[in-house]
């Protein structure tokens, strides 16, 4: 609910006025149990950023974070202790969050030994994931490095899985994977989301990764959602602009479904001096004279479909 992250930069710099870069910067959705949320924009919009905060390893600068109702965005290390296992994350390099000296039987234990886990069940905990995420006893006592790229990610899966989490922060899970691979990693997921019940926020920056596996999609873009949508809707009539644009940049399979083409050009701004008005007016080709002073603000334009352009 209204979550802003800003980080200070430049502290006492420029005659001591302090800036801050506004990574997230007023963002509301909710994720319904059982439902995957994708969560797409380019690097630098704030994704990460808003799921490091939901896992509770970012404090937001302001805005409220509520897990099955309770507030759990001002809760200290000992309270949220409990909660913890109920939320885990996914990360992008599976190779960089695997400690390289633990074995995988270790790395996957892990989580069992912080939330106390009885020791005598923990080996066959550990057997039972293996085989869940793919991987079988023979991997146990192997290290990271004598794995593949779509098995390390079938280990951190397994870790994150460990502790019979509700809730699964995906953070692009798959942007490093070959794209063969992706699809195996991304079947598993959705095979796994309806085995254990799993919630997940899936974060990536190109739209067609999250099509598959996404009920709702909420689109990024300097630290705002601007547009949020059931997913049929998002990829059948998206309608902010950069939206569409990300989606021109998606192949359509089928030629005859026509898709408004928006190239677009220049770069992202700098979030900590982000244009005015609509941020996204400096790249928009429909940008008007409104846009540049008035920010637009997130409307229900049609059943569920909200999005944040004085177009609409
Ligand atoms: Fe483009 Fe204006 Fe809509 Fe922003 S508000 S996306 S600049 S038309
Ligand atoms: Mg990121």
């Amino acid at each position: 609910k209204n979550l802003k992250k800003y980080f200070p930069k430049n502290k006492g710099l420029f005659g001591g006025k302090k800036f801050f870069v506004k990574a997230v910067d007023d963002v509301s959705f909710t994720i319904k149990k059982g439902e995957t949320l994708g969560l797409v924009g380019e690097s630098g919009c704030g994704k990460s950023t808003t799921g490091r905060m939901l896992m509770r390893l970012l404090d937001p600068t302001e805005g409220q974070i509520l897990f099955e109702g309770n507030e759990i965005s001002s809760l200290n290390d000992n309270q949220i202790r409990d909660i913890r296992k109920e939320f885990q994350m996914v990360f992008q390099d599976p190779y960089a969050s695997l400690n390289p000296r633990m074995k995988v039987s270790d790395i996957i234990a892990e989580p069992l030994i912080v939330h106390g886990y009885p020791k005598e069940k923990r080996e066959e905990r550990v057997q039972h994931l293996l085989e869940v995420v793919g991987l079988n006893a023979y991997h146990a006592d192997r290290f990271p490095h004598e794995f593949s790229g779509g098995q390390r990610q079938r280990i951190g899966i397994a870790r994150a899985l460990a502790v019979n989490p509700k809730l699964i922060v995906a953070d692009e899970p798959v942007s490093a994977l070959d794209v063969s691979i992706q699809s195996q990693i991304l079947n598993l997921l959705k095979d796994l989301q309806e085995e254990f019940n799993l919630t997940y926020l899936f974060i990536a920056h190109d739209l067609s990764v999250v099509e598959h596996i996404s009920d709702r999609v909420g689109v990024m873009y300097l630290g705002k959602i601007v547009e949020l949508a059931d997913k049929d809707n998002l990829y059948k009539e998206p309608l902010h602009p950069y939206t569409k644009a990300l989606l021109s940049a998606v192949p359509v399979p089928n030629p005859r479904l026509k898709r408004e083409r928006i190239i677009l050009t220049g770069d992202i701004p700098s979030p900590s001096n982000p244009p005015s008005g609509c941020t996204f007016h400096t790249r928009c080709p429909f940008a008007m004279e409104e846009c540049k002073k008035v920010v637009p603000q997130l409307k229900e334009i049609s059943d569920r479909h909200f999005v944040s352009c004085h177009l609409y």
